[in-house]
């Protein structure tokens, strides 16, 4: 085994022993102009969980740690990215390829939303062109020396997740969840999809864990005893952080001032990637 493996074949060309080749080939090449080290995915087993937020806040520490940032907006259909960081011009392109928009703190990001005239347009496509979308935002876009791209997917073990698992060099996956325990079983079916494909999965985030009263500052479990711990174990992984309910959080996202919270949560997972 080669002394960096990170288990992903498709990523790596060192032809050493437990190499496992794929007998079809999908992956896609990265713009010739563009730059990615590290690729990260941010996946959920359901909506709702807080996916989108743990990308945008995780690519707000990393980038404040000085690393070149950007997020790949994966979630076609239902893409928050732009939203939370208070983006309103479109991304616009040059002789060589589409320009990702770059947020006030400099994060390169793209997104459907950024290329519809009207950002309320619902985006009505089936599913293998919903997947080419994002593999144009691979091939199609010129990233600029990006240290770690954050993608977010669209929920589910769907066509989307399928694509970038088998066309982008994914470094690996942090799968975010909440307490309830209906989604404890979804998890899992996210975590075995990225086992059976061979993609890292860096740990798990249990998002909306607990609320921390303001008046006596007791936490409560809103939506119920965590079973993170035990899917964890279960699955051999670490957890990376548990975020609380906090209504500041919402509040910055819906108003497009996600860059501008203030919240440690992040701290640690982003020094683990550091060490990726
Ligand atoms: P997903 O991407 O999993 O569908 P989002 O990140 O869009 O979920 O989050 C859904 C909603 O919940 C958003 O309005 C978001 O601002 C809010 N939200 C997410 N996490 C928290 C949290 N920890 N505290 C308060 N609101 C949150």
């Amino acid at each position: 085994m080669s002394e960096n493996c990170n288990h992903n074949c498709n990523s790596c060309s060192a032809n050493c022993t437990d190499r496992k080749e794929n007998k079809t080939d999908f992956s896609e090449k990265l713009h010739d102009k563009s730059h990615v080290k590290k690729v990260i995915g941010i996946v959920s087993g359901k909506g709702g969980v807080g996916k989108s937020m743990v990308t945008s806040m995780l690519a707000v520490t990393v980038n404040k740690m000085g690393y070149r940032t950007a997020v790949l907006d994966a979630d076609i259909t239902g893409p928050s990215i732009p939203k939370a960081f208070g983006l309103s011009e479109k991304a616009s392109s040059n002789e060589f390829g589409i320009l990702p928009v770059k947020s006030s703190t400099g994060i390169e990001i793209m997104s459907v939303n950024l290329l519809l005239k009207d950002d309320s347009d619902p985006v009505i496509w089936r599913g293998p062109i919903i997947a080419g979308a994002v593999k144009q935002f691979w091939t199609d876009v010129i990233w600029d020396n990006i240290d770690f791209m954050f993608i977010d997917m669209p929920p589910g073990t769907g066509d989307v997740p399928l694509t970038v698992f088998q066309s982008l060099p994914v470094d690996g996956i942090i799968v975010v969840t909440s307490p309830q325990e209906l989604v404890s079983m979804i998890v899992s079916k996210a975590v075995k999809m990225a086992e059976k494909m061979n993609i890292p999965i860096i740990g798990l985030v249990e998002n909306m864990s607990y609320f921390k009263c303001p008046d006596n500052g007791k936490d409560y479990k809103i939506f119920g005893e965590s079973h993170i711990e035990e899917i964890a174990e279960k699955h051999n992984l670490n957890v990376l952080a548990k975020i609380p309910i906090d209504p500041n959080i919402s509040a910055a996202s819906d108003m497009g001032a996600i860059e501008t919270f203030n919240g440690d949560w992040f701290d640690t997972l982003a020094k683990t990637l550091e060490k990726l």
